[in-house]
């Protein structure tokens, strides 16, 4: 051994002593050796100073050695303890191990040898002893903090839970506000566009050019606020999830040929071609006709209001798996990919500065999202800035009342992928960025 060690005899036997000094000296133990002989003294040695290993005579003049080691074991003083017994006995050294003495020797070994190797031991088990308790008392702590921490986890989530239930009365409060407001103002808004629609019949009396112009005007304006209140309606009813589908089965080209007819104006004025072409072997479905339209309202006069020039084409066409799809491709500005999650969401716009050139609250898509997915469709969107977008809508031609489909709105999705259109001469442009936007749960 190369480093000296402590060593304390503890007996109250001279001779005892003297042959545990000398054996270890002649096993060429470098060592500082210090020796007491009553049990008093041993405790006042050991809180005064450490040891690195203890030697201590079973018989001691005034002192239990069982009891004694029981006390030092329980006691803040930790040091190897070999016991020096008298004769071999295998119960005793049970005994002395289970107090807590490290080691035991008969006195009738003792050897330069012999002492030596169970000092080594003695040091060695010590050590190994105090490394696995530091160890167990690390686990134990890290045992605690885990759980501390478990509990601080446990008390955020309550938190959290609390807030988000607050949030959704909040949620509830406003849906309802907004729903009755709507439905409040659109009492007065019908009085108004139907007076003015009654002004400009002929047979209620000649209007001068000018008084006719102001009542068109009028008449304009309170159904474009009225077509706003309406989206603020069915935006609040979804969010409640309030808005039931009225299936029925009706001819979906008719749907599309009527809306194409109804807004074709809208395209006139901008000198836009609004075209349609259907390919369906068999035209009828089983679904809302009244959502189908407005569906198709919002996304031809979108394709219309942000395309400038060239056209706006709406296709139908037969899908596998009894399925159909209904497509609005524009020639128009387009939408950069990192906006095509965004645009889904509620009042999200491209352009959100209060100067934007395009009218409009930015529900529409929203409501399509919501829409299409109570049908258990899917929205597809491909689009390129400044060449144009495609917006595919797949639904089953026939849709459960009751369905539960998939639960990821087309907001939270963001994949998108590069697609090459060769097809469309209107997109023969390289590529068209394309994401595909799920449809998530929710009951009728
Ligand atoms: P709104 O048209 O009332 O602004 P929407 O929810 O219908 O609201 O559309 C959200 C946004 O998506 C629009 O403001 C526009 O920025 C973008 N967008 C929708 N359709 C098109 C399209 N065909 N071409 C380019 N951008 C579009």
């Amino acid at each position: 051994m190369e480093e000296t060690l402590k060593i304390l005899v503890v007996g109250t036997d001279e001779v005892d002593r003297m042959t545990i000094r000398y054996a270890l000296t002649k096993a060429g133990v470098q060592m500082q050796l210090s020796e007491v002989d009553d049990s008093n003294d041993l405790f006042s040695t050991l809180k005064n100073s450490s040891y690195d290993c203890v030697f201590l005579d079973y018989r001691l003049l005034d002192q239990d050695v069982l009891t004694l080691i029981q006390q030092l074991h329980s006691s803040e003083i930790k040091v190897p303890l070999v016991v020096l017994t008298n004769q071999e006995d295998e119960q005793l050294a049970i005994q002395l191990i289970e107090a807590g003495a490290t080691d035991y020797l008969s006195k009738s070994r003792i050897s330069p040898e012999t002492l030596a190797q169970v000092l080594r031991n003695a040091i060695r088990i010590y050590r190994a002893q105090m490394q696995a308790a530091l160890a167990i008392q690390q686990i134990r702590e890290s045992h605690e903090q885990l759980i501390s921490k478990n509990q601080e986890l446990e008390r955020q989530q309550q938190q959290i839970q609390k807030q988000n239930l607050k949030l959704l009365e909040a949620s509830q409060v406003k849906s309802h506000f907004l729903a009755t407001m709507t439905h409040e103002f659109r009492t007065p808004m019908n009085a108004i566009i139907g007076f003015s629609q009654i002004l400009l019949r002929p047979k209620c009396g000649k209007l001068t050019h000018g008084q006719a112009d102001m009542v068109e005007r009028i008449l304009n304006n309170g159904k474009h606020l009225l077509m706003l209140l309406n989206e603020v309606l069915d935006f609040s009813k979804l969010e409640a999830g309030q808005l039931d589908l009225k299936g029925e089965i009706f001819d979906v080209s008719k749907v599309i040929n009527l809306v194409v007819d109804e807004i074709r104006s809208l395209a006139d004025a901008k000198n836009l071609s609004l075209l349609m072409q259907t390919n369906l072997q068999n035209t009828l479905v089983f679904n809302d006709p009244v959502r189908v339209k407005q569906i198709l309202i919002n996304l031809i006069s979108n394709a219309i209001k942000f395309t400038d020039s060239g056209e706006i084409l709406v296709e139908v066409k037969e899908l596998p798996a009894n399925r159909v799809a209904i497509i609005v491709r524009d020639t128009g500005i387009g939408i950069a990919p990192k906006d095509f999650k965004h645009i889904f969401e509620a009042f999200r716009q491209v352009d959100q500065s209060i100067t934007r050139k395009y009218p409009g609250t930015g529900l529409g898509l929203a409501i399509i999202d919501s829409l299409v997915r109570i049908m258990g469709g899917k929205i597809f969107l491909e689009s390129k800035l400044g060449l144009g977008s495609m917006f595919r809508i797949e639904l089953p031609r026939q849709v459960k009342l009751t369905t539960v489909a998939a639960d990821t709105p087309a907001s939270q999705l963001d994949s998108n992928e590069v697609f090459r259109s060769a097809k469309n001469p209107h997109h023969s442009c390289s590529q068209f960025s394309k994401a595909q936007i799920g449809y998530p749960k929710f009951k009728l």
